[in-house]
């Protein structure tokens, strides 16, 4: 792994930092090579050069205070120029142009060029012209006359001094400048290198290592350019893993992630080189089976993919089975582009899961069909709670001893403008599917209360109103709210609703759910049971919960007169009811010889085609009020 680099800010940073050292190391080298300098010029008749010498030690000792309290651009201008000015007052008052001193002047540019602003360097180059014109006028004018001293050790060691400056100064300056080359490079190599790794991310799943859907659509495509040449076939896995979610929930996020790690590793050990393994994302997975001969191919890799995922995976302390449900679509019969065959290989795999799971299916056009279908009945459905095409229909309830009219149970309808009206059997199950019950449950309940505030305005006998409910709408757990705000509304007596659960719905065992129970007996509403006897074989329920009527299934009661069985099961509910305190509806009654073995049977209430069908609500208003009694 890379260490991680500072970014090219810090580098500037630092290298700012580096120019104010070595200003500052070019002063105290000044400082102590000066002074050799000014020994060799102890002589009366070279005070001048002394005092130059001297002058220029304090100025560049100035500078290195300066630059010590931080007053960096300042100590760097006056080092320079200082340096020039001692030079050029050098060559003045000793040899002019023929000093050796000269060569500083093109020291102090380097300098300059390295660690000054470009104006000081240029200001600089025309101050030299301009002083070495000047030197020159001076000399041809007769103003002065510079002659060239004799050699000997003090113009030796001026030279020597002189050039170990130049030769530091640039010695510093070339390795900045090379250590600087250096970092641009390592600069240079690590966002290449950080390039390389964004485009690996952006085609990878972090988690697994494994190409995401990105890479998993360019490996498609260009499979399916291989596969279109040499007229093969194209395989598309669409995987999810069966009840992953339990996994997650129970043992973690970390334990989740490494089971579709490992998940991934058999993934990948169950395809070819070839083939492409990707993660969508969650736990689902798609494969892309390059140059099949044959969708036997596909078969082979799921099963083996089954019976790999099927072998024991640890978890810390725990061995999981894991399996998975596989859609598969292929090309070319089932699409030319990932997008198709995506989409159709997903469309497969909720088959596979609907097959119960740990399988897999190939796609075939009738999933589409039935999916273009869903889709238009998800449409028409929400459709229908917008434009209020949904009806009540109301099947009259009857006591069994008397005939009188006790109330009804209120039945869903869809008026759906182009297949006109609908039984709930066309809906009801996709509702529940989707989730859409639980508004068309709120609908029910209001238009039930509303209807029952319309009843009573009519002068009608109080009835109670019967009211199917979904276990999907209990599993929202504000069935309580949505009951007693329609009650409230419309100023409905609670003992006037009845509500209709399944027996599945008494299954679920959980704390919440018996809260809600209570929650809503704690109302004032009625609870029964619908279709009961169909159900569970568990009765304890019955104990348990509050329920006051328990509805026979017409199953029971349509055979009551011809099976032996039915008559007996129909009379164990009776007996069973009367001796928990239950009340008990017979459902689908249709002729009167079943209609007198119910109430031999002892069975309170009834409803059925004998007494009247599900009606609309003028036609139910009518059957009320003629208090229609059953021909006894
Ligand atoms: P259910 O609650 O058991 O309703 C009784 C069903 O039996 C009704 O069918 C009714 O028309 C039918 N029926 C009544 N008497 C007779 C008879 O003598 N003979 C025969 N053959 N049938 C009879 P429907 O209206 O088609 O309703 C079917 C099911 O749809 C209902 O069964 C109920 O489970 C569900 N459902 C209806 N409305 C709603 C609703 O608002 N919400 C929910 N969640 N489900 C509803
Ligand atoms: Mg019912
Ligand atoms: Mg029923």
């Amino acid at each position: 792994m890379n260490s991680p680099q500072p970014p090219l800010e810090d580098h500037l940073v630092s290298h700012r930092q580096l120019q104010v050292r070595r200003i500052e190391q070019i002063c105290q080298l000044l400082l102590v090579c000066l002074p050799f300098m000014a020994l060799t010029n102890i002589q009366v008749e070279r005070r001048h050069v002394l005092l130059i010498i001297v002058s220029g030690w304090l100025l560049v000792g100035v500078s290195l205070w300066l630059s010590r309290i931080g007053r960096h651009e300042p100590a760097r201008q006056l080092l320079i120029l200082s340096m020039f000015a001692l030079a050029s007052l050098a060559m003045w008052f000793d040899q002019g142009p023929y000093n050796g001193v000269l060569l500083g002047y093109g020291a102090i540019l380097v300098i300059a060029g390295m660690l000054a602003r470009m104006r000081l360097l240029f200001a600089l180059l025309f101050l030299m012209l301009a002083w070495l014109g000047w030197l020159n006028y001076a000399e041809i004018s007769g103003l002065r006359t510079f002659e060239v001293q004799p050699l000997g050790l003090r113009r030796f060691i001026n030279s020597a001094v002189f050039l170990s400056v130049i030769a530091c100064t640039v010695w510093w300056l070339a390795s900045d400048l090379r250590s600087l080359l250096a970092r641009l490079r390592a600069e240079n190599r690590r966002v290449r290198e950080s390039e390389v790794s964004l485009a690996y991310q952006a085609q990878h799943d972090a988690l697994t290592g494994l190409p995401n859907r990105l890479l998993a659509r360019d490996r498609l495509e260009q499979a399916l350019q291989q596969a279109h040449r040499a007229g093969r076939q194209v395989a598309l896995l669409y995987l999810d893993l069966d009840n992953f979610k339990a996994v997650n929930d129970s043992f973690g996020h970390a334990q989740g992630d490494e089971l579709l790690r490992e998940v991934a590793a058999r993934l990948r050990a169950s395809v070819r080189e070839t083939d492409t393994v990707c993660r969508l994302g969650g736990d689902e997975f798609l494969l892309v089976l390059a140059e099949l001969e044959h969708s036997e191919g596909a078969v082979k890799v799921a099963r083996k993919i089954q019976a790999n995922l099927s072998a024991p995976l640890q978890l810390g302390e725990v061995a999981l089975n894991c399996s998975c449900s596989i859609g598969i679509a292929l090309y070319p019969g089932d699409g030319d582009c990932f997008a198709s065959l995506s989409q159709h290989a997903d469309m497969a795999m909720y088959e596979a899961k609907a097959a119960g799971r740990r399988t897999f299916r190939f796609f075939d056009a009738q999933m589409n069909a039935s999916q273009a279908a869903q889709m238009q009945l998800d449409a028409g459905l929400r459709g229908a709670l917008q434009h209020e095409q949904f009806v009540l229909h109301y099947q009259p309830v009857v006591d069994l001893q008397t005939g009188q009219l006790r109330g009804a149970e209120a039945l869903l309808r869809w008026n759906s403008p182009e297949q006109g009206l609908r039984g709930p059997e066309t809906f009801i199950g996709y509702a529940e599917r989707s989730g859409l019950i639980v508004e068309i449950g709120e609908w029910v309940i209001d238009q039930a209360c509303a209807q029952l505030a319309a009843w009573q305005a009519q002068g009608l006998p109080r009835l109670v109103l019967a009211v199917n409910l979904s276990p999907v709408q209990f599993r929202r757990g504000n069935l309580d709210r949505v009951v007693s705000t329609a009650l409230q509304r419309h100023a409905v007596p609670p003992s006037c609703l009845e509500l209709e659960l399944t027996e599945s719905v008494l299954l679920q065992d959980s704390r919440d759910f018996a809260e809600l129970l209570t929650r809503l007996k704690r109302l004032g509403v009625s609870l029964s049971i619908d279709d009961f006897g169909t159900g569970y074989s568990n009765l304890s329920y019955l104990q348990r919960f509050k329920v006051d009527r328990l509805k026979i299934d017409r199953s029971f009661v349509g055979s009551l007169s011809s099976d032996h069985s039915a008559r007996a099961i129909v009379s164990a509910i009776a007996g069973m009811a009367d001796s928990l305190g239950l009340q008990t509806t017979a459902e689908g009654i249709e002729d009167r010889e079943v209609l007198a073995l119910l109430s031999q049977l002892g069975c309170s209430q009834g409803q059925g085609y004998l007494f009247a069908r599900p009606l609309p609500v003028e036609a139910f208003i009518e059957f009320a009020r003629t208090q229609a009694r059953p021909p006894v």
